[in-house]
């Protein structure tokens, strides 16, 4: 992409925060999305790096204990050797940059190279963490200081950098990183230097991550605790009195689907807001789209209806992606609402009420319960002999609302908006998390993604895959979908819509906890 001030490539060093990828600068997400090239550590969430442009170039240079992808020189070599190939670069890190991150290094390199550079802080996992286990690592009544310190340096060295005789008498909050391997030295260096063995003290480890877990005591017992937990890269350790504060300022770890891997198996378009609701919720959604939305193979029925809009009474859309095709549709022929003037709408649920809503279209009625029997139920009221009903909807779509809508004189004009095909949702990645028991709950917001996931995989193996997983359905309709593929139906909305079934799998996992 151009950059208008500098005509050579420039470097962007940038912080992409300690795990949740929300928590990735406004500013950070401008730079990767302007970038050539991405050069990503280890901690990088995954999701961050969906902020690349399509066709960049991404590079891992993942450093980790004892595994080193890309040494550091080759990493320095890599930025200028890019940048003066006049790219804009952005080199992510973990956290940010410039907290261990050897971002002053790079920085450095750039200078003598005369690469232009510029930094976009991070939020630092040393702050954060601890946020996210309930810890702040000041408080006026606790601490007054805080510092960060390299667990990293070989503890039993001899005139090491650490001075632990001032670190030990330290009142203030002590974070070490990079240091749960050397955990047992620190302690004991600590408690050697004058500190008390009551002093509290916490590891967390996978921070702001879904995957947070936190072990607190003191320093008499964390190394015990840390072992029995099984604690490993990559962890924090605080140590101070601000670390009791966690039994009243724990928060993340007790959001109401925290833990819990759930699995969205709606069409790749539509799981986005899903999956954002189950994260707000402290959830890791997990996708696999089990459907995918495709144009109707033959447009025939619905040109035609489209050709004659405006005889029609009623256009019921039974899904956002009815209205979706419908319009894209309609626009293919140079037609817009104003073609609708004399035509009453219906939505099956306020989903799809939105959609229209967001084409200018007021709707003149929704059913009380979001399944079919229920529209053609609330038309009852209406004297439907004689009326002219345009349902646009999906090729799989049940005959129930076609039916009734005739038994009660209407004529009815059932044309295929668009059709439901597989998802290409990662099978093979979706059975190693089930093989692992590594999943929740799987959720079915349709039956056609209760009928696909369970085709998708490999046949024989659905029973033994989702024994022990909670099964999330939107509505009985769904329900008896998966019913009538053996699996039984532990959660099942009240309000058949996807928030209604996100607050039904709250309360079941509520109910669970002891
Ligand atoms: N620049 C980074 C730190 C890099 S050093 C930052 O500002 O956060 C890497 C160390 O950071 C790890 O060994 C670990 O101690 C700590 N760390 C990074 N992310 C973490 C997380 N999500 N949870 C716990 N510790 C984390």
């Amino acid at each position: 992409m151009e950059n208008i001030a500098h005509k050579r490539g420039i470097v962007y060093l940038v912080g992409a925060g300690p795990g949740d990828y929300k928590l990735l600068t406004i500013k950070g997400q401008e730079c990767i999305a302007r970038s050539d090239v991405i050069i990503y550590d280890r901690l990088v969430s995954r999701r961050i790096l969906g902020y690349a442009p399509v066709g960049a170039e991404l590079i891992f240079a993942g450093k980790s204990p004892g595994n080193h992808n890309l040494e550091q020189d080759k990493i320095n070599a890599l930025l200028v050797q890019k940048a003066s190939e006049n790219k804009v670069v952005t080199r992510l890190k973990g956290g940010d940059p410039f907290v261990f991150g050897r971002g002053g290094e790079e920085a450095e390199v750039l200078h003598t190279h005369g690469i232009p550079f510029e930094i976009v802080p991070g939020v630092t996992s040393a702050i954060a963490t601890p946020a996210y286990a309930g810890i702040p690592v000041t408080h006026r009544d606790y601490a007054s200081s805080v510092a960060i310190i390299t667990g990293n340096e070989d503890p039993t060295r001899e005139n090491g950098r650490i001075a632990w005789e001032h670190v030990a008498r330290e009142n203030g909050t002590l974070v070490f990183l990079m240091g749960i391997r050397n955990l047992p030295q620190i302690v004991n260096n600590l408690l050697q230097n004058g500190k008390e063995p009551t002093t509290p003290a916490a590891v967390i480890r996978w921070g702001t991550r879904p995957e947070q877990k936190t072990v607190a005591g003191t320093l008499a017992d964390i190394v015990d605790r840390v072992a029995q937990a099984r604690i490993k890269h990559p962890a924090l350790i605080v140590v101070g009195e601000v670390v009791k504060l966690r039994q009243k300022l724990r928060w993340f770890e007790d959001l109401p689907l925290f833990g819990k891997r759930i699995v969205v198996t709606r069409a790749k378009d539509q799981a986005g807001s899903m999956m954002d609701k189950i994260e707000a919720l402290g959830g890791e959604p997990w996708e696999f789209a089990a459907i995918g939305v495709e144009e109707p193979e033959d447009f025939g029925p619905m040109d035609r209806s489209i050709a004659n809009i405006g005889t029609y009474d009623w256009i019921i859309f039974t899904s956002v992606n009815g209205v979706e095709y419908f319009f894209r549709r309609m626009r293919y022929f140079n037609r817009d609402t104003r073609a609708l003037h004399r035509t009453k709408l219906g939505a099956i649920g306020p989903r799809t009420r939105e959609e229209l809503e967001s084409h200018g279209l007021l709707v003149d009625f929704v059913p009380d319960k979001y399944v079919a029997e229920a529209v053609a139920e609330g038309l009852r009221v209406e004297n439907m002999e004689g009326v002219r009903v345009l349902l646009p909807r999906a090729d799989i779509a049940r005959q129930v609302l076609p039916e009734t809508l005739r038994e009660q004189g209407a004529h009815v004009d059932v044309v295929h908006a668009y059709r439901t095909v597989k998802g290409r949702g990662d099978v093979t990645a979706l059975r190693e998390e089930l093989q692992d028991r590594a999943v929740h709950a799987v959720t079915f917001t349709s039956s056609s993604t209760a009928r696909n996931f369970a085709e998708l995989l490999p046949s024989g193996e659905l029973h033994e895959l989702m024994r022990g997983v909670t099964v999330a359905s939107i509505g009985p309709v769904t329900s008896r979908t998966v019913r009538e593929l053996g699996l039984t139906v532990d959660v099942e909305a009240e309000e058949y819509t996807v928030d209604g079934l996100i607050r039904a799998l709250v309360a079941y996992f509520t109910a669970q906890k002891p």
